[in-house]
């Protein structure tokens, strides 16, 4: 089976400082986009992601989440930490702090936030002046290897994977802007676009 997936167009706010929120299905290749724009542009605010998964081998606390136990997550839900949180897989929580953000938009500097879909959908109605980019596979059968051959999860949880970036491809049209990983770098270039022009003045020489 080899769908071929529709592109719809926006208008790209070049230069123009807010939120940037990423998401897009499972294995499409976030966690790979996040990493490179981390080495190859410190100048960029990412938002850091508070997490209940266990760290993988090779992860620290901070890098690239902070590590948390259950009920620290739930504290900070209570407290209103958390711009956006979710279930992610049916298993552990992922949030995004609103501090981070909040001081990104009072310094107007754009941010970028890498969320799943519920957490994308969560800040489109709190914040909906973000722009919302959608990380799309090539097409479903490279979707599928990509999610295959990564290795990490069993039958069971590739096929409830499946089902999840099923449900994740037909959330596009809700996006602002679809950018397709053929390559990470041309995906980097286009999200370093779309931050613009807002460096840290600490960081000028
Ligand atoms: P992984 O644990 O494999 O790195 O990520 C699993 C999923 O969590 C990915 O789909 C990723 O997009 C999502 N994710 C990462 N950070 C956040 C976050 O801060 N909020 C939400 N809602 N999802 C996140």
């Amino acid at each position: 089976m080899s769908e071929d997936l529709p592109r719809p167009s926006a208008t790209v706010p070049e230069g123009d400082p807010r939120a940037i929120v990423l998401s897009g299905p499972s294995a499409v290749g976030k966690t790979t986009v996040m990493r490179r724009l981390r080495a190859e542009h410190p100048e960029l605010l990412i938002a850091p992601t508070v997490t209940t998964r266990p760290m993988r081998r090779g992860e620290v606390d901070g890098s690239p989440y902070y590590f948390v136990d259950d009920v620290t997550f739930n504290r900070k839900i209570e407290h209103g930490d958390f711009l956006e949180w979710a279930v992610v897989h049916g298993t552990f929580k992922y949030g995004t702090p609103r501090g981070p953000v909040d001081e990104a938009r009072d310094a107007g500097r754009s941010i970028l936030i890498e969320v799943d879909l519920q957490g994308a959908r969560q800040i489109r109605s709190s914040m909906p002046e973000a722009f919302f980019v959608f990380l799309a596979p090539p097409s479903w059968d490279e979707l599928v290897r990509r999610l295959v051959g990564r290795g990490t999860e069993d039958e069971a949880e590739i096929a409830r994977r499946l089902q999840t970036a099923r449900d994740e491809l037909a959330a596009e049209s809700e996006f602002d802007l679809t950018v397709v990983n053929t390559e990470v770098g041309v995906v980097c270039r286009e999200l370093v676009g779309l931050m613009g022009s807002s460096p840290d003045p600490a960081r000028r020489h």
